[in-house]
């Protein structure tokens, strides 16, 4: 059972600013706030491929 590494993409610019491990029991796909420095603010980050 190998965790998961993901990226998280900021949903204002589309930037992958960071990469967590995922837990292979999380199914859900992770939303988080976190800050972009692109858009200098605290964006909402997604998980990607
Ligand atoms: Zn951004």
């Amino acid at each position: 059972m190998a965790a998961k590494k993901v990226a998280l993409a900021c949903s204002v610019c589309g930037s992958r600013n960071y990469m967590v491990t995922k837990k292979p029991n999380r199914l859900e796909r992770l939303e988080v706030m976190k800050f972009c420095k692109f858009c200098g603010q605290h964006t909402m980050h997604r998980e990607t491929m």
